[in-house]
């Protein structure tokens, strides 16, 4: 390999602006790896750094989940080899914040991540400090090996509850993350998981995969039906889905917002109820310690992973992260 040869990165410059531009091997410094990168899953945060509405360093490679070969070695690397099949946790902590130092690394105040502050992987190569890489099967095919980190973010979001076997739930919104949700509370013993989603291929898919969905528009009597849940948890980040979990929630239950509202955005939302239900709000951001279990579950097949992902090319990015397919698919993930 030549340290002259140059390759393909999706570049957000500045909110809405991006290009493919070629760009030359970097140098790696100690303890870094350059990944080729085979995979790269394309996420709702994505879309929250492009439109300028998530904190990111730009100019940045965007792209946080990703999968792919371990092509060269820094020096230093001690637990790789070259050509291992890797996926990574983009989050750099910094060890030394207060949140280091309780034992919850992921809520550190100094967070550096992977595809949000320093490049990513919607690129043919991207250079990984070695302290973020898991080995994956290498048979384990790269669209799926992408998706650790999104699964990974929603067991430390059902880790925050207590879910006990023969629960019931409802999910609200039925993107890739609201049914990843909806199967992660299946695998843990729930009876009963409902979504609550307005499209109707989203319905679809998880019908599809056995679950009841409700249209909160279509079926306002279905919605004044949904109470008394164990849990719910708001996928949606969007129009009063907050207030419809509240209601949808049991006296003492749980609602758990996995959703990135906007920066900056407040809601209407009705305090008595939480009072008087004795309801528990509780939010969850990127994970600390489920990588390794959600590797684990993409290796055995416990997620239906297939009916949920679309390939697509560094090319079509920008389409995706304008909304444009919106109505056609669940989750794109970038072939490289
Ligand atoms: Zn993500
Ligand atoms: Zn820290």
């Amino acid at each position: 390999m030549s340290t002259t040869l140059a390759f393909p990165s999706l570049r957000l410059t500045s909110p809405g602006h991006m290009s493919i531009a070629e760009q030359s091997l970097p140098k790696l410094r100690e303890h870094e790896v350059l990944v080729k990168v085979a995979a790269c899953g394309i996420c709702g945060t994505d879309r929250h750094i492009y439109h300028g509405s998530y904190p990111a360093t730009l100019p940045v490679v965007p792209g946080h989940e990703f999968a792919g070969h371990i092509e060269a070695l820094g020096s230093g690397v001690a637990n790789v080899e070259i050509g291992q099949f890797v996926t990574i946790n983009p989050n750099i902590w910094c060890r030394h914040c207060q949140a280091c130092l309780e034992g919850r690394p992921h809520l550190c105040s100094n967070m550096q991540a992977l595809g949000v502050n320093l490049d990513g992987g919607m690129s043919l190569y991207c250079v990984v400090p070695e302290q973020l890489l898991y080995n994956v099967l290498p048979m384990i095919d790269p669209l799926k090996a992408c998706l650790a980190e999104p699964i990974s973010c929603v067991l430390h979001g059902l880790d925050r509850l207590e879910i006990k076997a023969g629960t019931r739930a409802a999910v609200f919104g039925g993107g890739f993350i609201g049914q990843l949700m909806l199967q992660a509370i299946q695998l843990q013993g729930a009876t009963e998981v409902i979504l609550v989603e307005p499209q109707a291929h989203k319905r679809q898919v998880a019908n599809e995969l056995g679950f009841a969905t409700i249209d909160p528009f279509s079926e306002p009597s279905m919605m004044t039906k949904l109470k008394d849940l164990d849990f719910t948890v708001d996928c949606a980040g969007a129009g009063g889905v907050l207030t419809q979990c509240v209601n949808a929630t049991k006296p003492g239950g749980d609602v758990l917002l996995f959703a990135a509202y906007p920066q900056g955005k407040a809601l209407p939302i009705e305090p008595y109820e939480i009072f008087r239900k004795e309801l528990r709000l509780i939010g969850t951001f990127t994970y600390p310690d489920t990588q390794l279990r959600a590797i684990r579950l993409i290796e055995k097949g416990a997620f239906e992973l297939d009916s949920l992902i679309t390939a697509v090319s560094l090319e079509e990015v920008q389409d995706y992260l304008e909304g444009l397919r919106d109505d056609e698919i669940i989750k794109a993930v970038v072939k490289l």
